[in-house]
C-alpha cells in the first residue's frame, strides 16, 4: 500500500521524491498518461523493474471464452479483455556497456513528477553505475492531447565526472510478457501473446511494427522517429524483427556534454481498414507531430491544459491534501475522456489492465457528471458511443425476452461480458443511468440536435426495456423484480428503489422527448398508447418503505433481513467479496456501495428532507464501501442532510483513492469513477448543486476546515463560476453578453445572476441536524478535520 504523504502536497504536481520499488504498480498507475485513445502507464523508460507494463488503444481487445462450470441460457459466451499493445515507451541505456538499472550500482537520486498543468511525467536521476561512472539522466513523457495518435518523449543524459559511452536502445515492442495475475476475481485476465506480426519496416531513425489480433480481429500499427541532438561523433542505426524494432544511438560524452534524443511515436488500429491504410495513418500522425516537434508538442499540451483548468478547476482551501487529490482526479478524468472521441471510457480509464478494461455504469453516472458541466463535447461523445451499440443491446434485450435495448453490464465493444448474472446483467439500471446521462446532458447544453439524433433514441429503447421486465400488480402498482440494484451485495432482489426511480425517470425522461419529436418518434414505432403506458408505468412505480422504522427499503424486505455482524468482521476481512460467500452477503444488511443513498442523491426530488435523513443515517451504519463507487456519492448526501464534516471526510476518501491506495488495487489501474466522484462530492456535495427538471440549483455550506471553495460550470453556453466562502456565496457569469441572464435557487431561493455584475448571497444558517450517522465498527472514514 502506498504509504500515506508519499507524494508530498503541491497543488499542481504529483511528485515522488525516492523510487520505491514495492509500490512499483500503483505508481505506474497514479503515473499513467492517456488522452482518451492512447493510455501508458507510469513503467521506467527502461522498462525493468516494472510491475506490471502497459500501453493501451481505446476499444482494442481480443476475445477470450468464458467458460462456465454450469452454463445457462443467454449466458455471454465470449470476453472481451483489452490489450497490452506494442510498447513504444522503451528506452534502454548502457554506460560503458553497463545497462543502467535502477536495482544496481547506487542510485543517488530519483524523482518523478506528474506535472498537472504542463500534461507530463518527468524523471531525474542520478546514479553511479557498478563500475563507478556516474550520470544524470532527465526524461520528459506525454501523451499529446492534441495530436490524438501520438505520444512522445524526450531523453537527456550526461556523464557527471568522467567521459563516458553512451549507448541508448529506444524500442517498440511487442507481446512483452506481462506478470501472472493474481487470485483477485478483479484483475484482467492475462493474454499471453494476443498480437500476430503483419508487418516491420525500418528505416534508420525510425519504424513500424503492424500486427493483428487472432480472434477479434483488428489491426493496429506503431511506429517510432527519433531526432537526436549531441555534440561530435555519433550513430545511429535501426533493426527490426517481426515483435520487436530497436534504434540505436551510440556516442561518446565528456562531462557538461549532453545526448538529448526526442522520440515520436504515433499509433492507429482499425477493425475495418487495410494494412496499408492503418500504416499511412500512423505516418501522417508521425509527420504531424513531426512538424511540431518536441517544443511544439509541448507547448500545445500546455495551451490545450490551461483552457482546460481555466473551465474545470476547483479551488479548495484550507485543505491542500484535497485540493491536490482533486486535481489529479480531475487529470485523470480528462485523460480518461478527453480524445476518446466515440469510444468508451474504461473503469480504469487507459491506466491498468483492471476489470479487463471495460466500461461500466461508472462513465455514464460518476465521470459524465463532471464532463457534461466542464467538457460537454468529451461527455456527448460517449453517448453517441452507446449509441453506436444500441443494435446489439437490442440483441442481448431480444435473448433475454425483452423489449427495446438491455445494455450490457460490462463490455469494451457493446457485448456483455460479464459472466456472472447476479452482479452482471442483472444490473439492469445501466439502461436508466444511461437515459439520466442524455437527460443530464441534454438540461446541462441544451443540445437538442444531440437530442434528436441520438437521445430520443437512447431514451425510447431503454424506457421500452423498463416497460416489458416491470409489470403492474392486481393493484396497479408498477413492480420490477429479479434485478440487482447498485448495491451488489444484495442481488437479485425485487423493486430496488434506484432502480424503480430511474427507470421511472427514464419512462417519464421517454415519453417527454417522444412528444417534443413527434415525428422522429414515430419514425421509432412509438405512438400515443406506447407512450402513455410510459407515463402509467412510471406513474405507479412502487416504493418499498418500511414504516414501523420509518426508512425506505432499499429493495422489497431489505430490512428484515438478518443484520450483518460488523463487531466481530475484521479490518482485513474487507472487502468482503474476496473473504465471504455471495450466499452469505445477499441474505444480510449489508450495503456494498451507496444504493439507496445513491437514490436520495439522484432522485432527490422523490424523497422529503425528513426522509433523506432517516434514510441516510440507517443506510450508513450499514454501507462498508468495498467499492470505490461509494464514498463520493456518501459525500453528497452527508451534506445535504447536514453533516458537512463527514462529507468532507467522505470527500476526502474519493479524492484520495488512489494517491493513498486505499483499496489496495490501485496497481491494476485508477478508479476513474471515484476520482471523478471527487467532483461530485465537492460540486453536488459542498456546493449542493443539483439540476432537477432543467431547474439549477445550489446550496453551498462548507465543513469548518475548509474556508473557500471556488468551482466553475458550464450550462447552456453560460459559464457560471461560484465562490463560497463559510458566510456567503459569489456567483457571477463569465461569457454570455450583456443580455445573459441564467435563473438559479440558492438555498431553495430564486435568483438570477447576469453578467452586470456578480451576485452576493449569504449562506443561511444549518437547521439542526440531530445526532451524527454511524458507520460499521472500523469502517468510519478517515477525519478530516483533526486529520486523523
Ligand atoms: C462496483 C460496481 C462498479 C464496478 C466497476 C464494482 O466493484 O460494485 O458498481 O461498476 O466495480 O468499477
Amino acid at each position: 500500500m502506498i504509504r500515506e504523504r508519499a507524494y508530498p502536497v503541491d497543488p499542481w504536481h504529483i511528485r515522488e521524491t525516492r523510487l520505491d520499488l514495492d509500490v512499483l504498480a500503483q505508481s505506474e498507475s497514479v503515473f499513467a498518461l492517456a488522452n482518451g485513445h492512447i493510455g501508458i502507464r507510469g513503467n521506467l523508460d527502461e522498462g525493468e523493474p516494472h510491475g506490471l507494463p502497459g500501453t493501451y488503444l481505446n476499444s482494442f481487445y481480443e476475445l477470450r471464452p468464458l467458460p462456465y462450470a454450469e452454463a445457462g441460457y443467454g449466458f455471454p459466451e465470449s470476453g472481451q479483455t483489452m490489450v497490452n499493445v506494442t510498447n513504444a515507451k522503451l528506452m534502454r541505456l548502457l554506460v560503458d556497456d553497463e545497462p543502467f538499472d535502477v536495482r544496481y550500482g547506487d542510485l543517488r537520486s530519483h524523482e518523478r513528477s506528474l506535472d498537472l498543468r504542463a500534461g507530463t511525467l518527468e524523471r531525474t536521476v542520478e546514479w553511479v553505475s557498478p563500475s563507478g561512472q556516474a550520470i544524470r539522466v532527465r526524461t520528459v513523457r506525454m501523451v499529446s492531447f492534441t495530436h490524438r495518435a501520438v505520444v512522445a518523449f524526450l531523453y537527456e543524459v550526461e556523464p557527471l565526472d568522467a567521459s563516458a559511452r553512451l549507448i541508448l536502445q529506444s524500442e517498440l515492442v511487442a507481446n512483452e510478457q506481462l506478470p501472472p495475475t493474481s487470485k483477485d476475481p478483479r484483475v484482467a485476465a492475462v493474454l499471453d501473446h494476443p498480437l500476430q506480426a503483419e508487418e516491420m519496416l525500418e528505416q534508420r531513425t525510425g519504424g513500424l511494427l503492424v500486427h493483428r489480433t487472432k480472434a477479434s480481429d483488428l489491426r493496429m500499427a506503431a511506429a517510432m522517429e527519433h531526432l537526436v541532438e549531441t555534440p561530435g561523433k555519433h550513430a545511429v542505426t535501426t533493426e527490426g524483427h517481426p515483435d520487436w524494432l530497436r534504434t540505436t544511438v551510440a556516442c561518446k560524452l565528456e562531462p557538461g556534454q549532453k545526448l538529448r534524443v526526442v522520440k515520436i511515436a504515433a499509433y492507429g488500429w482499425s477493425s475495418n481498414r487495410s494494412l496499408p491504410a492503418v500504416r499511412d495513418q500512423v505516418g501522417a500522425a508521425l509527420a504531424s507531430a513531426r512538424l511540431d516537434g518536441w517544443e511544439g508538442l509541448v507547448e500545445a499540451q500546455r495551451e490545450y491544459l490551461d483552457a482546460f483548468w481555466d473551465h474545470s478547476d476547483v479551488k479548495v482551501e484550507g485543505d491542500p491534501e484535497v485540493q491536490q487529490a482533486v486535481r489529479f482526479g480531475l487529470f485523470h478524468t480528462l485523460q480518461a475522456g478527453a480524445r476518446a472521441e466515440q469510444r468508451p471510457i474504461g473503469s480504469k480509464g487507459l491506466t491498468g489492465p483492471g476489470y479487463d478494461g471495460h466500461t461500466f455504469w461508472d462513465a455514464e453516472t460518476f465521470v459524465l457528471p463532471a464532463l457534461t458541466y466542464t467538457q460537454p463535447a468529451a461527455a456527448a461523445d460517449v453517448l453517441r458511443w452507446r449509441h453506436s451499440t444500441l443494435d446489439l443491446a437490442r440483441e442481448r434485450a431480444q435473448t433475454l425476452g425483452l423489449q427495446g435495448a438491455a445494455f450490457p453490464w460490462r463490455t469494451i465493444r457493446g457485448q456483455e461480458c460479464s459472466a456472472y448474472w447476479p452482479a452482471g446483467t442483472a444490473g439492469f439500471h445501466i439502461g436508466a443511468d444511461i437515459a439520466d446521462a442524455v437527460r443530464r446532458y441534454v438540461s446541462a447544453t441544451g443540445d437538442y440536435d444531440f437530442e434528436r439524433e441520438y437521445g430520443l433514441e437512447l431514451l425510447v429503447e431503454t424506457a421500452r426495456l423498463w416497460r416489458s421486465l416491470g409489470h403492474h400488480d392486481r393493484h396497479g402498482r408498477f413492480h420490477i423484480d429479479g434485478v440487482t440494484g447498485p448495491d451488489e451485495y444484495t442481488a437479485v432482489v425485487d423493486d430496488n428503489v434506484y432502480t424503480n426511480l430511474m427507470a421511472q425517470q427514464n419512462m417519464f425522461a421517454a415519453a417527454d422527448a417522444a412528444k417534443r419529436h413527434p415525428e422522429l418518434a414515430r419514425k421509432l414505432g412509438v405512438d400515443d398508447e406506447e407512450s402513455a403506458s410510459w407515463r402509467d408505468a412510471a406513474a405507479s412505480v412502487h416504493i418499498p418503505y418500511d414504516r414501523e422504522l420509518a426508512v425506505h427499503q432499499q429493495s422489497e424486505g431489505f430490512t428484515r433481513l438478518q443484520e450483518w455482524d460488523f463487531q466481530n468482521t475484521p479490518p482485513e476481512a474487507y472487502p468482503l467479496l474476496l473473504n465471504y460467500p455471495y450466499f452469505d452477503l445477499y441474505r444480510k444488511q449489508v450495503v456494498k456501495q451507496a444504493d439507496l443513498v445513491m437514490a436520495m442523491y439522484v432522485r432527490g426530488d422523490a424523497f422529503t428532507p425528513e426522509e433523506k435523513a432517516r434514510n441516510f443515517a440507517y443506510y450508513d451504519a450499514r454501507t462498508v464501501r468495498d467499492s470505490s463507487l461509494s464514498a463520493c456519492i456518501q459525500a453528497v448526501m452527508a451534506a445535504e442532510v447536514g453533516f458537512v464534516e463527514l462529507a468532507h471526510d467522505y470527500l476526502g476518501e474519493a479524492a484520495l483513492m488512489d494517491l493513498h491506495d486505499l483499496h489496495q488495487n490501485a496497481r491494476d489501474g485508477v478508479h476513474v469513477a471515484s476520482l471523478a466522484g471527487s467532483w461530485i462530492a465537492l460540486v453536488a456535495g459542498l456546493g449542493g448543486m443539483r439540476d432537477f427538471n432543467g431547474q439549477l440549483s445550489f446550496a453551498p455550506r462548507l465543513p469548518s476546515r475548509i474556508n473557500a471553495l471556488e468551482f466553475s460550470l458550464l450550462w447552456r453556453g453560460l459559464r457560471l463560476r461560484v465562490e463560497v466562502t463559510a458566510e456567503e456565496v459569489t456567483y457571477s457569469l463569465r461569457n454570455g453578453g450583456g443580455s445573459a441572464r441564467l435563473d438559479l435557487l440558492h438555498h431553495g431561493k430564486e435568483v438570477t445572476i447576469t453578467q452586470v455584475k456578480p451576485v452576493v448571497l449569504p449562506i443561511p444558517p444549518a437547521p439542526p441536524a440531530g445526532p451524527a450517522p454511524e458507520q460499521p465498527a472500523g469502517r468510519a472514514p478517515v477525519r478530516r478535520a483533526t486529520g486523523v
